[in-house]
Formats: C-alpha cells, structure tokens, sequence
C-alpha cells in the first residue's frame, strides 16, 4: 500500500469513529450493545459488562516508588522492587491501567485485531484515571509503528489511545513525535539482550519535533507493556533530546516474572 493508502485509512478509521459516536444512540436501537468480551447484553455500545469489568486487575498501592510494581502488603511506603534496584529505570514512572491477564489480553485483541477500535475510547479512559497529574503543559506521544507495520494495520492503537488521552486532559497529542526507522521483529521469544540489540537505532525523535521535546514533560502511550524494551527505547531517544520527564502509561502491564530470562 502506498502512504497515500496509509493516509486514507487512517482517515477513514476517524471518520468511523466520529460517525459511531454520532450514530450510538441510533445504534443502540438496532444492534443492542453487548459486552465485547463475553457477549453479555450492556447499556451502551462502549464499555463492559459488571462481569468483565470486575475480571480487569486495577494496579494499586502499595508499590515499587519508581516503576509502581505492585507489592504484596506490607512493603514500607517508598520500596523499589528487584529489578528498580538492580538497575534504575529511565523512565519517571508506569502508569499502568491495568494488569496484564486473560480479560485485559482478551480486550487488547479484540482492539488490536479484531477492529474494535471503538474500545480506545473505554481503554484510554481506565488509563487517565492513573495520570491525574498530567498538566496541560505536558506532551502526549505514541509509541511509534514502522510505516510497514501500518500500512498492513492500517492505524497504530498507541496512537488511538493517546489521542483519546489527550483529550482527557487538556496535554498536547504529537502522534509524531517519536519515528521508527527500522521494522523490529517480534519481542516476545527474545532475552533482554537480544531486545535491545534488535531495537538498536530503530526508534528516534522526528527532527521537526525536537524542539518540542526540549525541557518537556512526556506521557509515552503503549498498548501493553512487556519487556519494557520498547518503551526504553523511547525513553531513551526522548532523554537524549532533553525531554525533562517521561511518564510510560500503558493500557495492560506484563508483570516480567511472566517473560523468558534475559
Ligand atoms: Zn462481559
Ligand atoms: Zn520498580
């Protein structure tokens, strides 16, 4: 597909949503809403019924005091956990709407791959609720896609959730912000080396935009966080143009006990 193509769909993926918050309540009365995850009949066309809602792990406290890991009960106020410890994250934080588990995955998919992309709109809204001190000063940037990858997609779900959070709370949306500017293979059966070997030189801040990165204070939008490779990446390519703080909110959080060894 050519980037006229890529342009085109993803004008066609807002004009959709524009037009299906429009039409909801006439949607309602032909295609009653249902649970997206189980079926179950629900009151609005966006959002979960009380049984899938109630299946999503929220992320509280107490927890690790720079990555907010969640701890078992009584860890003092002001712990870092093992791998804060072992080495100091480059992030300032992870505000995380959730954990990762069978709901959460459940609802990435059907987001992700099965063109629900309505669900930003309830997904992004259970992430703003961890990032009420984001300022309207602050800058709001997706991790990015290689073109590749959204050419086939057709739209970058970190930069669907990321537009719906900045609307939330009034900060800067720059779906441009960061670039990549090499494919990267899949992540998943890959130790922590082999990460970051794979995402060397892969992810930079776009040049007209370094400006804007100077001095600022970034939220970085990612659909589930991993490894943390990824996000790191970005992290790092953001520290290196001054960014002042950034903030790694992500909609579901893999707890790395969960992850092959590095
Ligand atoms: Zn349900
Ligand atoms: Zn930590």
């Amino acid at each position: 597909m050519t980037p006229h193509g890529a342009r085109s769909r993803a004008w066609l993926v807002s004009a959709a949503m524009a037009l299906a918050e429009n039409l909801a309540p006439l949607l309602d009365l032909v295609f009653p809403p249902r649970c997206p995850l189980c079926g179950e009949g629900i009151s609005a066309q966006t959002g979960l019924c009380a049984a899938c809602w109630g299946q999503l792990v929220i992320p509280g406290e107490p927890a690790c005091a720079l990555c907010q890991r969640p701890f078992p009960d009584t860890v003092a106020h002001g712990s870092l956990c093992a791998p804060c410890m072992e080495s100091p994250p480059r992030h300032d934080g992870i505000a995380a709407a959730t954990l990762y588990n069978d709901a959460s995955r459940h609802l990435v998919l059907k987001f992700k791959h099965g063109g629900r992309i309505a669900l930003a709109g309830t997904m992004a809204r259970l992430m703003a609720a961890k990032l009420s001190f984001v300022e309207p000063d602050w800058l709001i940037a997706p991790v990015p896609l290689h073109r590749w990858r959204l050419w086939r997609r057709g739209f970058n779900q970190s930069a669907l959730l990321a537009r719906e959070i900045g609307g939330t709370h009034g900060a800067r949306l720059m779906v441009d912000l960061l670039e990549r500017r090499k494919p990267t293979p899949a992540l998943g059966g890959l130790g922590a080396r082999a990460r970051v070997r794979a995402l060397s030189g892969a992810i930079v801040v776009n040049e007209g935009r370094a400006a804007d990165v100077r001095g600022a204070s970034i939220v970085l939008v990612d659909d589930v966080l991993t490894s943390g490779a990824t996000s790191d990446a970005c992290v790092r390519a953001l520290r290196r143009a001054g960014a002042a703080k950034v903030v790694v909110a992500c909609f579901a959080r893999v707890l790395d006990e969960a992850l092959p060894p590095g």
